[in-house]
Order: C-alpha cells, then structure tokens, then sequence
C-alpha cells in the first residue's frame, strides 16, 4: 500500500517525498491506519523499520485538525517519552523537520535531564503542541511549577511511549507512573517495542485501553 492509501494528508506525503521516503515500510502500512482511527497499540518493532515515522506521521496528522483556529493549550497535545538524550534529539529534529516541510503551525520541543527548570520554562514558554522528552523530565516539571499537571490532564491528546522496554529497564518506571496517574481517558497510547518482556505487559496494561497488537 501507499502512504496515501494509508490515509496520509497530504501535506504529509509531500514532506516524506521531498525526504526521498515514497513507500512506507512494513510497520507503518500496519500502524497507521489504527493510529489515525484513533486506536491505542502496542507495536513489536526494531531501529530500522521505520518506527519513528510509524508513530509520528499520523501523530501529526491528527494534531493539524487541533492546529486550526483553536486558541493555544496551556498544555502539550502530545508527549513522545523515549529512553535516551540520543534517541531525543533523533525523534526531536525528525519531527521539526516534518513540520517545517508541512509548513504547519505546530511547535515541537524537546527536555532532556541535563536540562535546568529555567531551561524547561524557557522551552515550554512557546506553548509547543508535542513534547519530546526522557521520563525524568515530567515530575522535574511538575516539581519546578513548569508544567501543570491540571493542564496535561486536559490538554493530553496522544502518548507515546517509544522503546518502552529500554524505557523500563533504565529504570523510569517511577518517572512513568507520574504521567501515566494522570493521563485522561480520552488520550490515545502508542507503545512502540523492540521486545515484549513481563515488564512491557504490565506497562500495556496500566495504559493501554483494548489495544491493537502489532507484532511484524
Ligand atoms: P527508525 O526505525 O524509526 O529508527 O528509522 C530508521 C530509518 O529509516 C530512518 O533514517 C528513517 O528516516 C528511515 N525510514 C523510515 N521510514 C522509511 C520509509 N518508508 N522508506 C525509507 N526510509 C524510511
């Protein structure tokens, strides 16, 4: 299948193509219709299948409609949480970068621990639609007044929660239960896997509502 056959918009089909990406690879033909439905899943998925895309694509579609009109939220739409300063920084530019070619309204910022609470204020300042961050950033936030947890609870539209086993195995587990004790209902939940471990299924189940599972 297509990227438009997918469902994609096609602001986002230009992007991919002026970055040489015309077909989408295995994950992203399963991921993306079920993502832009609006389901929460769970996806078994290496480096190198294209995972990042598979998430942030219709990511961004869905927050072109928010994009519209509405007056800014006090709170991100959507946090990308990921294991690494590295991978961070990857997720981050691949996103800012989509953004800029889509020549949408959209703000992306990324946190990261080294980072001070003044620095974290100065970032959240510009009210950015999309968070990318390592869990530690969040209670750090909360503590320093940068963040409201109110205001996530309301503004939250899409979790990601990418590498989660990475994720649980640095150790984040604490770091994760303080968004996850407030995230809304209504959020949708992508958990993206390289493995499936004992700790990756309870994650599954604190967050995930009916998910699709999505093993390649
Ligand atoms: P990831 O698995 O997300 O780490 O992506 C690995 C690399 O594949 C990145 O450099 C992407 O830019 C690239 N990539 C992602 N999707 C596609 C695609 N559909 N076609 C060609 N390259 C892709």
């Amino acid at each position: 299948k297509s990227f438009e056959e997918l469902g994609l918009d096609s602001r986002l089909i230009r992007a991919l193509s002026k970055k040489g990406i015309e077909k989408p690879t295995l994950i992203q033909q399963s991921s993306i219709p079920y993502i832009l439905e609006g389901k929460d899943i769970v996806a078994r998925a290496k480096t190198g299948s294209g995972k990042t895309l598979a998430y942030l694509l219709p990511l961004l579609q869905k927050l072109f409609s928010v994009d519209s009109g509405s007056k800014k939220k006090l709170a991100p739409s959507a946090f990308i949480l990921v294991p690494s300063r590295e991978l961070c920084q990857q997720v981050y530019s691949e996103v800012s970068s989509l953004i800029e070619l889509c020549r949408v309204q959209l703000k992306a910022v990324q946190l990261t621990s080294s980072m001070t609470a003044s620095d974290m204020r100065n970032a959240l300042a510009g009210l950015p639609e999309i968070l990318v961050s390592t869990p530690a950033c969040i209670p750090k936030c909360f503590a320093a007044g940068v963040l409201e947890p109110t205001a996530v609870s309301e503004s939250l539209e899409i979790l990601v929660l990418d590498e989660a086993d990475l994720l649980l195995s640095y150790g984040y587990e604490d770091n994760l239960r303080s968004v996850t004790s407030i995230i809304p209902r209504r959020c949708q939940c992508l958990l993206m896997s390289a493995t499936t471990s004992s700790d990756v299924e309870k994650l599954k189940k604190l967050i995930l509502h009916n998910p699709i599972v999505l093993t390649l």
